[in-house]
């Protein structure tokens, strides 16, 4: 275990659904804001702007997926794309809590949002430490400080250290929404109708037109 590093206990809002993040420490994850669209089109969809900063920002914690494992309520988690090619979004469906987001079975990352290890006097901060930095800024509602737009660089390649050395580590597998043989996700994906897609875009920052879309 890493200086500092705990077992994090996570919960979704109702507490239904359960886990831990092991070897919890600030030097094991990344931890950044994400203001992009798809981010923002999540909480909306989920009913949960509640998620979000003022300026529609998504506080999300990186960590490898055999750091994190469910402890109950594994029959709530489903997950949803907002495009068919777009991440998994997974989320606990008895109270539409975000409960990690995967780019796929062979990118050993997992994104989850900071609130759901708000749960029994544990704190974020005090487990990862502080965002180190913003990202997507294009996206967010007004001009949030401090942010990059599109991906800053620095964490860029922060993240991709991250996940280079997660697979070297052997961190990739166990997934816990992916089936290591079959690469086949546990639980239900659904694609959010095109329809709903444009819906939601009337809650969330500009859209530029030449930004790819995910
Ligand atoms: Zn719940
Ligand atoms: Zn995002």
């Amino acid at each position: 275990m890493g200086r500092g590093a705990t077992v994090a206990k996570f919960a979704c809002r109702c507490g239904a659904v359960q886990g831990t993040v092991a070897e919890a420490s600030p030097q094991a994850v990344n931890r950044v804001i994400c203001y992009c669209d798809d981010c923002q089109a999540f909480a909306h969809h989920l009913g949960r702007p509640d998620l979000l900063d003022e300026h529609g920002g998504t506080d999300i914690i990186q960590v490898a997926p055999a750091m994190i494992s469910f402890d109950a309520g594994r029959e709530y988690i489903a997950g949803i794309r907002l495009s068919p090619n777009g991440l998994h979004r997974w989320y606990a469906r008895c109270c539409n809590t975000p409960m990690g987001n995967t780019v796929g079975p062979s990118i050993p990352l997992v994104g989850t949002v900071a609130q759901v290890f708000h749960t029994n006097g544990q704190v974020a901060d005090r487990l990862f430490g502080r965002p180190a930095g913003a990202i997507m800024a294009q996206y967010a509602i007004g001009a949030p400080e401090g942010a990059s737009r599109r991906i800053g660089s620095r964490l860029m390649l922060s993240s991709i250290a991250k996940v280079i050395g997660w697979r070297l580590k052997g961190k990739a597998w166990p997934n816990p929404f992916f089936d290591r043989a079959t690469k086949r996700p546990h639980y239900r994906v659904t694609v959010v109708p095109e329809t709903e897609r444009q819906r939601l875009r009337a809650f969330c920052g500009p859209t530029p037109r030449s930004f790819p879309r995910t």
